[in-house]
């Protein structure tokens, strides 16, 4: 029988990580489930579901856009800029 490396609990061989402590078996599969965690973090799917979660929604939907604001670099933000700019352009003269 194996164990948890961590804290010496009777290793489930099915399990990816000790349901004593918490801590992955193997350094690997917590790579690849911080990656996929960063993931959702980033996603925008993952954006929305906190803000729904979340108890003051209002404040979270700020705190999310301030976190999308500060990941976007210096040209994505010219290029939204420009993007807003034409589609205004457009509505104005159609209007
Ligand atoms: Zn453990």
């Amino acid at each position: 029988m194996q164990h948890c490396p961590s804290c010496g609990h009777e290793r489930d061989l099915t399990a990816m990580r000790c349901p004593e402590c918490g801590s992955f078996y193997s350094k690997v599969i917590e790579l690849i489930e911080q990656e996929a965690a960063a993931e959702e973090q980033a996603s925008l799917k993952g954006r929305w579901r906190r803000v729904i979660g979340a108890a003051d929604k209002r404040h979270a939907l700020a705190e999310e856009y301030r976190q999308f604001k500060a990941g976007l670099t210096l040209t994505a933000k010219f290029t939204l800029w420009v993007i807003v700019a034409f589609v205004f352009a457009l509505v104005v003269t159609v209007l």
